[in-house]
């Protein structure tokens, strides 16, 4: 037998594998899932519709240039829609921009607590992830630019940012661009930008669509609540496009996610009560969570970043354990640097009130004990 295995390009295992938001309490009971950001109103029902009526044609190939969906998403923002590619789910294109952008000795520059998937995709690239200090749990622009250096290739921020909910003005991120040499791709990921409500925020198409290095990417899977399905698109320069074109798998996009997606991005109705749903509840949430004497980091996404004390008895790996106790589950942040938060998604009412009352149960029982 011979002593050598094979073994994987330097950098490959270093990777933390991506632990997704819990799912599952012990028992067996009824569960309200707030780990995973998932929408509690679940998609559109053509949307559902749409993918059923797939089911007679599961032998066929999908179109691989999802044309008609493509075709939908620039019609809905006004785009070419040569210069949308999409994914199996952002992450695909996350991946797939470092995996052509990056090389050995590359260095990718993203923030604290910005998305684990940057870290991942640049790794796996053979990169060099630069973790850029935050302000306040918000990107910092000087900062980031003070990173930047000739090996660079990839900036990511994600626009709001997820675990944190923060997000920077559309001019702190046009000073971003501004800032950075030609040749290093501005990846805006705008996962959640339809929750965003806010007069300083846009998403970035004016950016594309004036510049040779920026790529925004969206995804189906939050406020659209078609996360199975896995349905991401970026809008990109055409040069971009094209080396996505050439190294995506040839049918990365499946038929029913095809259909789901057109269907999803035609009720406009069912977008908006979303919308309304979570703005409504998010304001409420930080209220009540505040009023509880927790703080929070306001958020515009659809989750919230809720911060306990590190003392015994209230900390946040034991209101998580409380919580899961309760049947509900939501997101561990430790991986994120951000030992004691948890982060919540916004619910359905019967969600967001139960952990309201839940965590009151657990800062007085902890109150007792003290
Ligand atoms: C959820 C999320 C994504 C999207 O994931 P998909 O692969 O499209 O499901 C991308 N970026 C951020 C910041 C996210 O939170």
């Amino acid at each position: 037998m011979s002593a050598l295995r094979p073994s994987p390009r330097s950098g490959i295992l270093e990777i933390q594998a991506y632990v997704p938001g819990k799912s599952a309490v012990p028992g067996g009971r009824k569960i309200y899932k707030l780990s995973s950001n998932e929408t509690p109103l679940g998609p559109s029902p053509l949307a559902i519709e749409a993918y059923r009526g797939l089911a007679d044609a599961l032998e066929i190939y999908p179109d691989g240039s999802a044309t008609r969906l493509r075709e939908a998403i620039a019609t809905r923002y006004g785009l070419d829609p040569a210069r949308i590619v999409c994914g199996n789910g952002s992450d695909d294109i996350l991946h797939l921009l470092a995996a052509a952008y990056v090389g050995p000795g590359d260095e990718v520059v993203f923030t604290e607590h910005g998305f684990l998937v940057y870290r991942i995709a640049t790794l796996a690239a053979g990169g060099r992830p630069i973790v850029v200090a935050e302000t306040n749990y918000t990107a910092d622009v000087d900062a980031i630019l003070a990173h930047v250096t000739p090996r660079t290739k990839i900036v990511f921020l994600a626009n709001p940012n997820n675990p944190t909910g923060t997000y920077l003005p559309f001019d702190e991120v046009k000073r971003l661009h501004a800032g950075l040499p030609s040749d290093v791709i501005l990846v805006l990921d705008g996962a959640y930008a339809e929750y965003v409500r806010r007069n300083d925020y846009a998403e970035g198409l004016e950016l594309v669509a004036t510049s040779e290095n920026v790529v925004m990417t969206r995804t189906f899977s939050k406020i659209h609540g078609l996360a199975n399905l896995r349905i991401g698109w970026c809008y990109a320069p055409a040069d971009i496009c094209d080396v996505l074109n050439r190294t995506r798998g040839p049918f990365n996009l499946n038929g029913a996610a095809i259909e789901a997606g057109i269907a999803a991005l035609a009720d406009t109705a069912h977008l908006e009560k979303s919308v309304a749903h979570n703005s409504k509840w998010i304001a409420w949430l930080e209220h009540e969570l505040t009023a509880l004497g927790l703080s929070v980091t306001p958020s515009v996404g659809n989750f919230i970043l809720i911060h306990f004390p590190s003392v015994a008895g209230k900390s946040a790996a034991e209101a998580d354990a409380f919580l899961i106790a309760n049947g509900i589950v939501v997101r561990d942040v430790k991986s994120y640097g951000l030992p004691n938060s948890l982060r919540m998604t916004v619910g359905s009412e019967e969600a967001n009130r139960l952990v309201v009352e839940t965590l009151r149960a657990f800062l007085s029982k902890s109150a007792a004990h003290a």
